[in-house]
């Protein structure tokens, strides 16, 4: 009876500040263009939703005046720079930001506008309601062509096969996370990080909340349908090993297929004496088998290709240089313990 008394039914909400520290992580590949407007908008949107707040800009190695462009901004406390040593991708230039990231809460946001910053109050509200993710996903794909789409929905189809881990489906960066979250990010150790995945593999409560992605402000996409499907062999190695099972059921099934044949010839000559039919057949499964067994090598291929990049231990991205001083009064200790998680610092006494 009195263990009665002690169960409860639900775990409480957790009363969340509502004017909690935010970082905003920008990753920035040649985006000299895109930057000022961006800041200008963010800055403002964010000085009235809190009283601290830091944008974490990383320069994925431009080619372009993008270190030029945010000169002006870093006189600004809460204005951060890191230039990582050469262009290691939107993922590691993403790890590196978050790495750094001290806010209660971490939102992570493209360069070049297509990520509307009036998006972030309702982000925010829905933290403050108990979500400790919360992503944007887009509405629709219409603008998107075929190929495009058929490649994102056979993709989501493949990766999604573990109901433990399910990717949302058309969900992007665009996201703002819990502390909680953040650190446990920042805990795998994995150097393939395919970002979409690892927050959906992290798990804890998410709200999804849809979106029309603006047009690019300035500049074209990075992402070639080539660097997408590259991108998408990541996902689909670190997080499913479905591939490698369909091509043992399809080994079986082709074995299948010749011993029934073999059987169905042997007896053909057995009963009605029909010789052993010609070349075409002949030719016509050697290649078939070839090129069967060359896919399935392919495959092997791609998770022993992961598997070495892991084991080689390099670090995700490599810091040029770092300037602008967080805006916090008390950065979170665990924030700086994790902080140089995945990275090695080239020079890191050397500030713009
Ligand atoms: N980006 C990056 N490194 C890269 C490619 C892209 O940091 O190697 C950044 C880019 O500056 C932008 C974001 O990732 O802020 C999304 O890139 P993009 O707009 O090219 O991709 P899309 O919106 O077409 O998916
Ligand atoms: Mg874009």
């Amino acid at each position: 009876m009195a263990r009665d008394c002690i169960m409860e039914p639900t775990m409480p909400t957790p009363k969340r500040n509502p004017r909690p520290r935010i970082s905003c992580v920008v990753p920035a590949y040649n985006e000299a263009r895109n930057l000022g407007p961006l800041l200008m908008g963010l800055t403002e949107r964010l000085s009235a939703l809190t009283d601290q707040w830091e944008v974490i800009i990383v320069d994925d190695g431009s080619r372009d005046a993008t270190p030029l462009a945010l000169l002006p901004w870093l006189i600004r406390p809460g204005v951060r720079y890191v230039r990582l040593s050469r262009n290691f991708g939107k993922e590691a230039a993403l790890t590196a930001g978050i790495d750094r990231a001290d806010g209660e809460v971490v939102i992570l946001m493209d360069a070049d506008l297509q990520h509307p910053a009036s998006l972030i109050p309702q982000m925010l509200a829905a933290w403050q309601e108990g979500a400790d993710m919360v992503c944007t996903a887009r509405a629709s794909r219409a603008d998107e062509g075929l190929a495009k789409r058929w490649g994102t929905a056979l993709f989501y189809g493949i990766v999604n096969r573990d109901p433990a881990v399910q990717i949302p489906v058309d969900a992007g960066d665009f996201r703002l996370m819990d502390r909680q979250v953040v650190d446990a990010l920042k805990s795998l150790p994995e150097r393939n990080r395919f970002m979409k995945g690892l927050y959906a593999w992290v798990g804890f409560d998410t709200t999804v909340i849809p979106y029309t992605p603006l047009p690019r402000h300035s500049g074209a996409s990075s992402y070639s349908l080539r660097k997408l499907a590259k991108l998408a062999f990541t996902g689909i190695t670190a997080f499913t090993n479905a591939p490698l099972r369909w091509w043992s059921a399809m080994g079986v099934a082709v074995a299948g297929c010749a011993v029934a044949y073999g059987t169905w010839i042997v007896i053909d000559h057995l009963l009605f004496g029909v010789d052993v039919p010609g070349w075409a057949t002949v030719v016509a499964g050697m290649m078939f088998l070839s090129g069967v067994q060359l896919l399935s090598i392919g495959i092997l291929g791609e998770y022993i290709g992961r598997i070495f990049d892991e084991v080689k231990q390099r670090p995700v991205y490599l810091v040029a240089r770092e300037s602008g001083r967080s805006a916090f009064a008390s950065p979170s200790p665990i924030a700086h313990e994790h902080a140089q998680a995945h990275s090695a610092t080239t020079h890191p006494e050397s500030v713009y």
